[in-house]
């Protein structure tokens, strides 16, 4: 189990995430890409980093509906919960905007601003996620269930 350091900004955690650990849940992404559902490698792969320092994979779970297809940040999300943590304070991007929506209630809910990374031309980048929601909904939880 390791610990990050953290900042408060705006009443929510702010993690640190050092870049060997970004590495490390770029290359389990990229590892997780051959369980893409139904069809390996033809989809989409994130993971997502806990406060215990546990990384969880998500890959895409496409339906033939369309409509019921799980995006891999979901499926990130439940990965994490079906293992009893819910504090997650790092995944890996891009995200859609309905990913985003899941990423901001789980922020919400842990009060921790969950970072955003990604990888470009061999740069890591990180941004919390408040900062990619300007208008968000809810704004705030109206009972915070902690
Ligand atoms: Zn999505």
């Amino acid at each position: 189990m390791k610990k990050f350091d953290y900042q408060i900004k705006n009443d929510k955690k702010v993690y640190d995430i050092p870049k060997d650990i970004c590495k490390e849940m770029f290359r389990r992404a990229d590892e997780a890409m051959k369980n893409c559902f139904p069809e390996p490698n033809k989809g989409f792969a994130v993971t997502v980093l806990t406060d215990k320092g546990n990384i969880y994979e998500g890959v895409s779970y496409n339906s033939d509906t369309y409509t019921l297809t799980m995006h891999s940040e979901a499926t990130a999300l439940a990965h994490a919960v079906i293992h009893g943590e819910t504090n997650i304070i790092a995944i890996t991007g891009w995200n859609c905007h309905i990913c985003k929506q899941l990423i901001w209630e789980s922020s919400l809910r842990s009060n921790i601003d969950v970072m955003i990374i990604w990888e470009e031309d061999n740069r890591i980048s990180k941004e919390p996620i408040s900062s990619m929601m300007p208008y968000p909904w809810p704004e705030k939880l109206e009972k915070p269930s902690k």
